[in-house]
C-alpha cells in the first residue's frame, strides 16, 4: 500500500529526516492560508497523486506540471486552483490521468544537487537493499537505464541492521565528503530505521537535494507498506479510507467487503476468494471482462449482501451479474432469503445470474425461482458464465 507525499513527509518527519516545513490542502483558499502562514520563499504547489512523474506531467485542462514554483500566497493560491479538481496525466498514470484532491503547499528551498536514495525489499537477496545515486531527481529512469553504473547498491543483514559506518560508506560511493557526508549517512540510517520499525515495503527519496548553507533536505518522498504487516500499524492503515480514487471501492471498504474495482461490464459476487477467482476465469474463457473482484466471505450477513449489490447496481458499466455462491457453512436457503431481501430493496435493472450450489440447494433454488425477481438460475458454473455474457450482450 502507497501513500500520498504528504502523509509520507508526517511519517518521516517523525524519524528526524530533514523535511522542509509544509501542509496538504484542499482548497485553493486553504492553500493561500497554508503559504500565509510558511516563512521561507520561494514555495512550492505540488499535486498528490499515487503515481510520481508530476515535474514532468500536465493536466487534460493543459495546465503544465504537477509541481510548480510560487513567489507568493496569491500566485500559491491560483496555481492550487488550476490543480484542484483536475486531471494530471504523468508517464507513471496512463493516459487516463489521476484525479488532483489535495495539493501539498511548502517550502521552495535552492537546491545545489539532487541525489536519489531508496530502501526496498530486495526478493531474491530476501532482504533490504539500499539504492542511492548522485544522479537523482526526474531523469532517475534514464539515468538507470543509460548509465546502470551510477546506480549503487548495498545490501543490509536484517539481522544486525544498518549501522553508522555503512551509511557513510554507502553516500561516500555517490560522492559526499564533509559535512555532506555526515548529514546524507544520518539521513540514511533514520530512513531504515523508519523503514524497519513500519514494515515498509519501499522507502524512496527523490530528489533528496543538496541545499544552500551545505544542508540536506528531503524533497520528495514516496513509502509503501507491507499490507499483511498493516495490523501492527493502525494508524497507517487509517490513511487507507483516503488512499483509494475509485468510488466504488470506497463503498467497499465501508461496508468491510472484499472488492477491487475493474473495467469490464460483468458484475461478480461470489462467496471465497478462490470461487471469485474462478468465476473471473471462465467469464475471460466466454470472451467477457468482470467489473470487479468481490469475495462476500463465508459469514456475510444481509447487510452486507445489499450492499454489495447496491455497489454492483451503482455501476454504469455493469450490464450483468453473476452471483457464484456455494453454501457450505451458510446454508444456501439463508443465502436465497438474504439474496431476495437485499434484491428487493436495491432493484437492479440489469439481469442477475445465479448459481447456487452445497448445503440445502434445491430450497434456495425455489427460494429464488418464487420471488419474482429478474433472476436466471444456471445449473454449473460454465453455464453461469454462459448466462452471464449472454445477458450483457442483450443489455448492450
Ligand atoms: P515528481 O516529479 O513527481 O518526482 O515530483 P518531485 O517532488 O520530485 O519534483 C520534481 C522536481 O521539481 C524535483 O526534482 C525538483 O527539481 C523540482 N522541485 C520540487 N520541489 C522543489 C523545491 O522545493 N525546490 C526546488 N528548488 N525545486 C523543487
Ligand atoms: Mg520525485
Amino acid at each position: 500500500m502507497n501513500v500520498f507525499e504528504y502523509q509520507a513527509r508526517d511519517l518521516l518527519a517523525r524519524y528526524g529526516l530533514p523535511i522542509p516545513a509544509g501542509r496538504v490542502a484542499s482548497s485553493p483558499e486553504e492553500a493561500r492560508q497554508v503559504a500565509e502562514r510558511l516563512t521561507k520563499r520561494p514555495l512550492v504547489v505540488k499535486a498528490q497523486i499515487l503515481a510520481g512523474g508530476r515535474g514532468k506531467g500536465h493536466f487534460l485542462s493543459g495546465f503544465a506540471g504537477g509541481v510548480r514554483l510560487c513567489g507568493d500566497p496569491a500566485q500559491v493560491e491560483g496555481v492550487a486552483r488550476a490543480m484542484l479538481g483536475g486531471t494530471l496525466v504523468t508517464a507513471q498514470t496512463g493516459p487516463e490521468g489521476r484525479p488532483v484532491h489535495r495539493v501539498l503547499v511548502a517550502e521552495a528551498p535552492q537546491i545545489v544537487g539532487e541525489l536519489y536514495l531508496a530502501i526496498l525489499i530486495d526478493r531474491e537477496h530476501r532482504c533490504p537493499v539500499l539504492v542511492g545515486s548522485s544522479r537523482g531527481g526526474v531523469d532517475i529512469e534514464e539515468v538507470a537505464r543509460k548509465d546502470p553504473e551510477e546506480i549503487h547498491r548495498m545490501w543490509i543483514d536484517p539481522q544486525s541492521g544498518l549501522w553508522p559506518y555503512q551509511a557513510r560508506g554507502f553516500v561516500a560511493r555517490l560522492g559526499l565528503r564533509g559535512a555532506l557526508l555526515n548529514r546524507a549517512s544520518d539521513v540514511v540510517v533514520r530512513l531504515y530505521r523508519f523503514f524497519y520499525e513500519n514494515d515498509a515495503s519501499l522507502a524512496e527519496i527523490n530528489p533528496l537535494a543538496v541545499v544552500e548553507d551545505e544542508e540536506i533536505a528531503v524533497i520528495d518522498a514516496k513509502v509503501g507498506f507491507d499490507e499483511n504487516a498493516l495490523f501492527r500499524h493502525p494508524e497507517i492503515a487509517g490513511y487507507r479510507e483516503e488512499l483509494i480514487e475509485d468510488s466504488r471501492e470506497a463503498e467497499a471498504v465501508k461496508a468491510r467487503l472484499n472488492y477491487v474495482g475493474l473495467s469490464g461490464e460483468i458484475g461478480c459476487m461470489v462467496n471465497g476468494a478462490g470461487l471469485a477467482m474462478a468465476t473471473m476465469d471462465m467469464l475471460q474463457r466466454c470472451g467477457a471482462e468482470p467489473a470487479n473482484f468481490l469475495d462476500v466471505g463465508g459469514g456475510a450477513d444481509q447487510d452486507q449482501v445489499a450492499k454489495a449489490f447496491g455497489i454492483l447496481v451503482t455501476d454504469p458499466k455493469v450490464r450483468s451479474i453473476l452471483v457464484h455462491i456455494f453454501g457450505g457453512i451458510m446454508r444456501c436457503d439463508l443465502i436465497a432469503r438474504g439474496m431476495v431481501e437485499a434484491l428487493s430493496q436495491v432493484k437492479p435493472k440489469v439481469p442477475i445470474v445465479v448459481r447456487l450450489q452445497g448445503t440445502n440447494f434445491g430450497e434456495g433454488k425455489e427460494i429464488l425461482e418464487r420471488s419474482g425477481l429478474p433472476i436466471r438460475i444456471a445449473d454449473d458454473l460454465a453455464d453461469a458464465a454462459e448466462q452471464a455474457v449472454a445477458a450483457a450482450r442483450e443489455a448492450r
